[in-house]
C-alpha cells in the first residue's frame, strides 16, 4: 500500500524527544512557565500595546558588559589592570601572572580556532524536581543566573577545532551558580561524552566548578556516575583520549568524578584543586595543613596531575597531545558496538523517513536508505523470507517510533547484516 507523502513546505512534526531524567522522574509542572506568565501579564498591564519579542535569554546583554568600568583589580596582587589589556593577555595578571576565572565565553573566543564552536544541547535547562526553595527557590536562582551569565546552566559543550585538530569540548562556567554540577550538567556532559564516543573525537573538558548542586540533591549526585560510566566507554572501550583542564576552582563531586579520570589531567598555574573545603579537613584531622595545600603545584608534587600549563601554551600543549595519540604507533584500536553508533540526528531520522516512504515499502531500497546514514557500511544483504516478515513489523513500528530505535533493534537482533 503507498503511504501519502506529506507536504514538503512544512516539516511533519518530529518525535517528542524525551530526556531520560524528564520522562521516568514527574517533573511536575515547570513553575517557570507560570513566573513567565507572571512577568508578561505584568508587562501587558503597564504598555498594553507592547510588542513582545520572543527572544532566547542566552542572547548576552552587552550593555551591562560595558557598564562594568575599564579596569580591573587582581585578586591575588592587587594590581590596578586595565581591562582590555586583561582580555588580550588571557585574563592573566601582568603583576603576577595569576589566572584569573574565566567564563566558558572567553574560553571559547580565546582557545578555540576562529569561528569554529558548534554547540550541543544548548537549550536543555533545568526543573526544581525537589521542589527546592531557602530564601528564593530553586527556579528564581536559576533564572537569575540565566540572565546573569546568558547561559541556560553551568556548562556549554560542543565541538570545536583548536590549531586544526577538532575535538569534543565541554567548558563548564564558574559564574552559572557556582558551576555547580545539576542534573542538566551531567547530562549534557554525558550526552557530549557520548558524542565523542560515537564520532571518535577526542575529548576536552574544561573543569571549574564548586562540586554537586545542592539543590537538586541525589539526582545531582548520580551525575557522577553516569559520567563516570561514559567516560569508561569512551576510554577504555573506544580507546579514545580525554584531557580534563582543572581550573580555579575544582571542587566537590567533579574532583570526585570525571576531573581526575584523564587519561592525562592538566591544570592551569595556582589553581584551586580539592574535594572537601580546606577548613573542613583541618578540623576533622585537627591538624595544620600545608600552605600551598590542593593547590595544583602540589598536587603535581604528589603525583595526581600531569602537568601544569600557563594559558599561553595551553592550546598548543592540547593540539600536540591530540597529535601525539593519534600518531601512536602501537596502539591499541578500540571499537564500540554497532549497535552504538547508529544514532542519527532528528534531520537524518526526517530525512529516512522520507527516504522510506518514497520507496514505499520496498524493503531492500529501504534497507539501503537507512545504511547510507552509518558512516563505514558497504552493503545489506537480504535473502531471507523471515527476515523481510520481520522487517514488515518493524517497518510499521517505525512510523510511529523512532526509527533508529527500531532499525538498530532489528539489525542487532537479526544478524543478517554484517559490519
Ligand atoms: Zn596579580
Amino acid at each position: 500500500m503507498a503511504l501519502p507523502l506529506p507536504p514538503l513546505p512544512s516539516l511533519p512534526k518530529l518525535p517528542k524527544i524525551q530526556f531520560p531524567f524528564f520522562s521516568w522522574l514527574d517533573w511536575g509542572k515547570d513553575k517557570r512557565l507560570e513566573k513567565k506568565k507572571e512577568i508578561e501579564n505584568k508587562i501587558e498591564q503597564q504598555i498594553p500595546n507592547l510588542i513582545k519579542l520572543s527572544a532566547l535569554k542566552y542572547k548576552r546583554d552587552v550593555k551591562a558588559e560595558k557598564d562594568l568600568g575599564l579596569w580591573t583589580r587582581c585578586e591575588n596582587c592587587g594590581v590596578i589592570i586595565y581591562i582590555k589589556h586583561l582580555q588580550v593577555n588571557k585574563k592573566v595578571c601582568i603583576g603576577c601572572n595569576y589566572h584569573i576565572l574565566m567564563s566558558s565565553f572567553e574560553r571559547i573566543a580565546r582557545f578555540l580556532d576562529i569561528e569554529s564552536w558548534t554547540p550541543l544541547n544548548e537549550t536543555m535547562s533545568s526543573g526544581n524536581p525537589l521542589g527546592f526553595s531557602d530564601q528564593k527557590s530553586y527556579t528564581e536562582r536559576l533564572i537569575e543566573s540565566q540572565e546573569l551569565t546568558g547561559l541556560q546552566d553551568a556548562v556549554q559543550t560542543g565541538t570545536g577545532v583548536i590549531e586544526g585538530i577538532p575535538l569534543a569540548l565541554g567548558m563548564m562556567d564558574f559564574h552559572f551558580m557556582g558551576g555547580s554540577m545539576g542534573s542538566v550538567v551531567g547530562e549534557k556532559l554525558t550526552r557530549l561524552i557520548e558524542y565523542a564516543t560515537i564520532k571518535g573525537l577526542s575529548l576536552v573538558i574544561f573543569c571549574a566548578s564548586g562540586g554537586a548542586r545542592m539543590q537538586e540533591g541525589i539526582l545531582s549526585l548520580m551525575q557522577m556516575a553516569k559520567i563516570s560510566a561514559a567516560l569508561n566507554r569512551h576510554q577504555n572501550i573506544a580507546k579514545l583520549l580525554y584531557i580534563p583542564v582543572l581550573t580555579s576552582p575544582t571542587t566537590g563531586g567533579v574532583t570526585a568524578s570525571f576531573a581526575m579520570l584523564g587519561d592525562l589531567i592538566y591544570a592551569e598555574p595556582r589553581a584551586l584543586i580539592g574535594f572537601a573545603g580546606r577548613r573542613v579537613i583541618s578540623q576533622t584531622l585537627q591538624e595544620q595543613l600545608p600552605k600551598d595545600f590542593q593547590t595544583a603545584e602540589y598536587l603535581l608534587h604528589h603525583g595526581l596531575i600531569d602537568l601544569i600549563i600557563s594559558r599561553f601554551f595551553l592550546k598548543q600543549a592540547l593540539a600536540e597531545t591530540v597529535i601525539l595519540f593519534q600518531q601512536a604507533p602501537s596502539k591499541e584500536i578500540g571499537s564500540i558496538e554497532f549497535r552504538e553508533r547508529v544514532t542519527l540526528t532528528k534531520v537524518e531520522e526526517e530525512l529516512l523517513r522520507r527516504s522510506i516512504i518514497e520507496n514505499e515499502n520496498s524493503f531492500k531500497k529501504m534497507l539501503e536508505s537507512f545504511l547510507s546514514f552509518i558512516p563505514g557500511r558497504k552493503k545489506a544483504i537480504s535473502t531471507d523470507l523471515a527476515f523481510n516478515e520481520v522487517l514488515d513489523e518493524a517497518f510499521d513500528n517505525s512510523l510511529n517510533a523512532s526509527i533508529t530505535k527500531d532499525f538498530s533493534y532489528m539489525l542487532s537482533s537479526t544478524k543478517l547484516i554484517e559490519a
